[in-house]
C-alpha cells in the first residue's frame, strides 16, 4: 500500500511516501516559503536528489508542484496519482473528540475549522492541504492523524485548569497537548528497546516547538503544551510558561493590543527574543564565544526542562527513563548536557563520552550505574502517521 504523508504548514508542505506495510521510504520532500516568488522545493528519492526555487502562491500550486514531481517522467515515482491508496494528514489541533486516526469526512472537516481559533498557526493550513489533496487525489482515502489525539489519556486532574467549570465543560478550555504523534512513536521505541511496556518515562521532543511529557504505561498522563501550544518550556520563538498578568499588564498599561502580544509572544519570544536567534546552532556558537546572553537563555532552556523532569517524576512517582527527541533533543549535546546537569539525587547521569558522540541512531547516553536511563531516539512523525492509517486501513 502507498501512503502519502502530508504535514501542511502556515507557509510549508513537508510530504513523505511510504510503501506499508514494510516502511519503505519511497520518496520525501517539502516545499518552504509558500506565497512567495521564491519558494524552495526539496525532493529526494533513492536516485535522486533535486532542491529548486519556483513561485508559489498559495497551498494548492505548491501541492500541484508536489504532484507533478512525484510523476515526472524523470525523476518520479509514480505513473498516476491513483497509485496512492491513501494520504494521512497531520492535523494539529483535534479537540477532545478526536482521539484516534480517522477518515476526512465533512464533519471531520467542519470540526478541524471550528477548532482553528485553538491553533491559529496549524489548523487553517492543515485545513487546506486536506481540502486540496481530496481534489488532486481523489482515489485516495484521506484519513488525518491529530498531534493531540495521544494525549485523550490525560486524566481530568492534570487537564483542567482551576478556572469555573463551565469554561471546561460547555467551552472547551482544558490542555489538550500536542507533538502527541512524536512522543508516541519515541515513547514505543524506548518500550521495545527497554523490554517493558509499563515504563514511566518523560519525552522531551526539542525542536522548533518543544514539550515535555510523562507517560506511564503507554500513556500519555501529563504534558508541558496545553489549551494551545504555547505553554510549557522556552521554545525557538515562543514563550512558554509565563503568568498571564503579564497579558494584561502589557494591554492595559503599556498600550499593546492583543494581536500584537500574541504575535509577540507566539513569533517573537522564546529563544529569538532572549538572543535574537531562532536557531540553536546559532546561539550554542555565540555562547561559545561568551555571547552572555545566548548563555543566559540555555541556561533558562535548560532550567525550564529540569523543572518539569521534576514535575513529572513525582506525578508518576518514579522515572525508568528520560528521551531526547527532535531536532535540538537528537543533536544538540550542550543541551542535553545542561539538563542532566546535577540531576544526581534522581539518579540520572549522563555519560558525558557518550553523550558528545554524533549518531543518528536509538542510543543510551547514563552511565552504568545511573538507575534513570537517558535515550536518544530519533522521531519519525511521518512513519508513525503511516503506521497508524495502514492500521485503521487492515482492520
Ligand atoms: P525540528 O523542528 O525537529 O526540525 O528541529 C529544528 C531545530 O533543531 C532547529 O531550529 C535547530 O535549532 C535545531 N537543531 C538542528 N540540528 C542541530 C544541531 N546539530 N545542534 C543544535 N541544534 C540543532
Amino acid at each position: 500500500m502507498n501512503i502519502l504523508i502530508i504535514n501542511s504548514g502556515s507557509s510549508s508542505i513537508k510530504y513523505q511516501l511510504l510503501e506499508m506495510p514494510s516502511s519503505r521510504v519511497i520518496c520525501v520532500g517539502s516545499i518552504e516559503r509558500i506565497g512567495s516568488t521564491d519558494a524552495i522545493s526539496n525532493y529526494r528519492t533513492d536516485n535522486n536528489k533535486v532542491e529548486k526555487i519556483y513561485e508559489i502562491a498559495n497551498h494548492k500550486a505548491g501541492l500541484e508542484r508536489i504532484t507533478s514531481l512525484l510523476l515526472d517522467a524523470e525523476i518520479g515515482v509514480l505513473k498516476s496519482t491513483e497509485e496512492i491508496d491513501a494520504i494521512g494528514h497531520r492535523v494539529v489541533h483535534g479537540g477532545s473528540d478526536y482521539t484516534a486516526t480517522t477518515l476526512v469526512t465533512e464533519e471531520v472537516k467542519e470540526k478541524i475549522k471550528i477548532l482553528s481559533p485553538l491553533a491559529p498557526l496549524h489548523n487553517p493550513a492543515n485545513l487546506e492541504g486536506i481540502l486540496m489533496a481530496e481534489q488532486i487525489f481523489a482515489i485516495a482515502k484521506q484519513m488525518v492523524v491529530f498531534d493531540t489525539a495521544f494525549h485523550g489519556t490525560m486524566p481530568v486532574k492534570a487537564k483542567k485548569y482551576a478556572v469555573p467549570n463551565e469554561l471546561y465543560e460547555k467551552d472547551g478550555v482544558q490542555a489538550y497537548g500536542f507533538h502527541g504523534t512524536s512522543h508516541k512513536y519515541v515513547s514505543e521505541k524506548a518500550n521495545e528497546y527497554l523490554n517493558n511496556q509499563h515504563t514511566k518515562l518523560i519525552s522531551i521532543h526539542l525542536g522548533n516547538g518543544c514539550s515535555i511529557t510523562a507517560i506511564q504505561d503507554g500513556k500519555s498522563i501529563d504534558h508541558s503544551m496545553g489549551f494551545a501550544p504555547s505553554n510549557g518550556i522556552v521554545m525557538g520563538t515562543r514563550s512558554g510558561d509565563i503568568d498571564h498578568s503579564i497579558i494584561f499588564y502589557m494591554v492595559n498599561t503599556l498600550g499593546y493590543d492583543l494581536n500584537e502580544v500574541s504575535e509577540l509572544l507566539n513569533k517573537k519570544s522564546g529563544m529569538l527574543g532572549l538572543t535574537g536567534f531562532n536557531d540553536l546552532r546559532d546561539i550554542e556558537e555565540e555562547a561559545s564565544k561568551g555571547n552572555k546572553q545566548c548563555i543566559l537563555a540555555l541556561e533558562m532552556n535548560a532550567y525550564r526542562i529540569k523543572k518539569y523532569i521534576g514535575a513529572y517524576t513525582s506525578a508518576m512517582n518514579g522515572l525508568d527513563a528520560i528521551i531526547f527527541t527532535a531536532g535540538i533533543g537528537e543533536n544538540s549535546s550542550l543541551m542535553r548536557q545542561l539538563i542532566c546537569k546535577d540531576m544526581e539525587y534522581f539518579d540520572l547521569n549522563l555519560d558525558d563520552s557518550k553523550n558528545d558522540l554524533r549518531a543518528s541512531n536509538l542510543r543510551e547516553l547514563n552511565t552504568e550505574d545511573s538507575k534513570v536511563k537517558i535515550l536518544v531516539i530519533p522521531t519519525n512523525e511521518e512513519l508513525e502517521i503511516a503506521k497508524q492509517v495502514y492500521q485503521l486501513l487492515s482492520k
